[in-house]
């Protein structure tokens, strides 16, 4: 679960807590907080790093292995190594990247005349 920062809104009105900001884990889907737990005043959420990559690609061993095979030009091995674990994963952005491999491999989906 991503870790999410927030600040108060107003830090002259607020607790020690959210004056200096402070990070909670949330679940993605949850919404975010706007009021501080602690002083109930107003906080607003910082976007920073750790919320953004989980949110899009976290790197993973298998991510490492991809890379690797499309630093050397393998792009069938990257494409095929993709295509495993978007399946299995469920991630859309290792689909896309399965596609583009598999067309740098020269398969050519968009000429198919099936
Ligand atoms: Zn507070």
């Amino acid at each position: 679960m991503p870790t999410y920062a927030y600040q108060a809104v107003n830090p002259g009105k607020s607790c020690d807590r959210c004056q200096q900001g402070f990070e909670i884990i949330q679940r993605i889907a949850e919404p975010a907080l706007i009021r501080c737990p602690h002083c109930k005043n107003p906080i607003s959420r910082l976007l920073f790093a750790p919320a953004v990559v989980i949110k899009g690609s976290p790197m993973t061993e298998t991510d490492r292995k991809i890379k690797g095979y499309e630093k050397e030009g393998k792009w069938s091995h990257a494409a095929e190594l993709a295509d495993k674990e978007a399946e299995k994963t469920k991630r859309e952005d290792l689909k896309v990247r399965a596609l583009e491999d598999y067309k740098k491999a020269g398969y050519d989906f968009d000429k198919h005349d099936t």
